[in-house]
């Protein structure tokens, strides 16, 4: 098995990092410095990352400010062979003269150098952390043995050096688009929301905008927002539910622009209109047209606002000329649940440009979808989650090999991203991940928000 050794002054926490990651509690741990005396080695599977892991005794036994001969041999002999030395800092006691020590020392042996930075959990270590790119090993990782967390992190560290070979490009790299990873910040649900109306010519999307800016205060001036250059216009709505009021930024889309200038485009494809809007947008309203329903062409923008992992609303526009109003709703409901699998369940709202009727209803729910498409599940609460999804719905064993799913996190969001550690998923059917996607939606409360599951099988 490949070897990983690890090596930290005392106390930064290397026992219960051991055990955290052999899983079982054989080492003693204690928090006075000194208690780990012996060599010890476990074997690991980390997310199916098999390797063994070696606790040193090394920089223990010793003054904290020395480094004699005796210990220096000691761990350097444990380094013989293996492949990664995990280097363990304490986040929140920030760096010390002594890890600066080893750190220099460190840098003279023949082996990679992964640097972990325990004790991470909450904000307390981010001093520390930030210190800690001065040892020059690279990005620290950010991980509590005593609160499980990071091993994601500290898996995709290792990988390369266990198995011997560079990470493929484009393998745990966080997609482009919108996904800002771990660095990205909380969510502030106080931030004004960025909405898009779009729709198809003559869906009422002008008249909308005009109905929404002429009863609500604008907050930038009323010629900034309607001239053909703008490209949002904030205002604010007061929600009925609180009587609070809410800033919203409306960005750019044909309603927003010069009359003249929307009829000008009235033979392009609105597809090309709403692609700009979608760019700016957290959540975009599809406005229909009650006098002639859902059509294949509001499927397709539907269709590219979850593509771009945007939040949707579906609007229906006109609801005061609408023939069989219940009969409409209900069959462009239908239609919605059973067209496209991703629009199942999205929010519908009956509206009027003219009447003002259902708008309120309509702002709410793009709050609402804003907070699903913005929120972080807790590892741990997802997992709790995905065991007990796996378990009572076992995935095949495609020639009586089965497939393993071992652990899921989420990397990010808006939208929101999954990934599923596991074996042999590439032979995992997408109807089971229609199953784990559905759940996710479901049972996790992410609704009809656009969800992106990635599989990563380690080999
Ligand atoms: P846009 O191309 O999507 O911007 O559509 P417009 O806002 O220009 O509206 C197209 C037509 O529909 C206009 O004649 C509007 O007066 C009409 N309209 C828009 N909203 C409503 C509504 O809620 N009810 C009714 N009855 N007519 C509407």
């Amino acid at each position: 098995l490949p070897q990983v050794v690890i090596i930290g002054r005392p106390n930064v926490g290397k026992s219960t990092i051991f055990n955290r990651l052999v899983g079982k509690r054989i080492a003693l741990v204690d928090d006075q410095p000194g208690v780990t005396r012996d060599r010890r080695y476990g074997d690991v599977s980390l997310l199916g990352l098999d390797f063994q892991v070696v606790d040193t005794a090394g920089w223990e036994d010793e003054e904290p400010d020395t480094l004699p001969g005796r210990m220096r041999a000691q761990t350097e002999m444990s380094l013989k062979g293996a492949d990664v030395a995990l280097f363990v800092i304490d986040s929140r006691a920030g760096l010390t003269p002594l890890d600066e020590e080893i750190a220099r020392w460190l840098r003279g042996q023949n082996v990679p150098v992964l640097l972990l930075a325990n004790k991470a959990e909450g904000r307390s270590g981010d001093d520390g952390i930030m210190e800690a790119y001065a040892l020059g090993f690279g990005d620290p990782i950010p991980f509590s043995a005593e609160h499980g967390l990071g091993t994601v992190d500290l898996f995709e560290a290792l990988r390369p050096h266990i198995e011997g070979e560079e990470l493929d490009e484009d393998e745990f790299e966080e997609p482009a688009e919108g996904g800002e990873g771990e660095e990205e910040e909380e969510h502030d649900s106080s931030a004004p929301l960025s909405l898009a109306i779009v729709g198809r010519p003559n869906a009422g999307k002008s008249t909308l905008i005009n109905r929404l800016l002429g009863e609500d205060r604008l907050l930038t001036g009323p010629e900034a927002g309607i001239t053909r250059d703008s490209i949002s216009v904030d205002w604010q709505w007061t929600d009925p539910a609180t009587g609070e009021p809410r800033e919203i930024k409306l960005v750019d889309t044909a309603g927003m622009r010069k009359k003249a200038k929307v009829q000008d485009k009235l033979e392009r494809l609105s597809v090309a209109d709403a692609r700009h809007a979608i760019d700016y947008a957290e959540v975009v309203v599809l406005l229909l047209d009650a006098t002639r329903g859902l059509e294949v062409q509001d499927l397709k923008i539907a269709n590219l606002v979850l593509e771009e992992g945007r939040a949707l609303i579906v609007a229906v526009n006109k609801w005061d000329i609408a023939e069989g109003p219940s009969a409409l709703f209900n069959g462009i409901r239908t239609a919605l649940d059973e067209g496209l699998a991703q629009l199942k369940g999205v929010p519908l709202v009956a509206v009027s440009a003219i009447t003002g009727k259902g708008l309120d209803q309509m702002l709410s729910a793009a709050f609402e979808v804003r907070e699903a498409w913005s929120r972080r599940v807790s590892t741990a609460a997802l997992n709790r989650w995905f065991e007990q999804a796996v378990d009572a719905n076992p995935p095949p064993a495609p020639g009586g090999k089965r497939i393993k799913l071992r652990y899921i996190t989420q990397s990010s969001t808006r939208p929101p991203r999954f990934v599923i550690f596991g074996t042999r998923l590439t032979e995992l059917p997408t109807s089971y991940e229609r199953y784990l996607l559905n759940g996710i939606r479901r049972e996790l409360g992410f609704g009809a928000v656009p969800v992106r599951l990635t599989l990563k099988s380690p080999k």
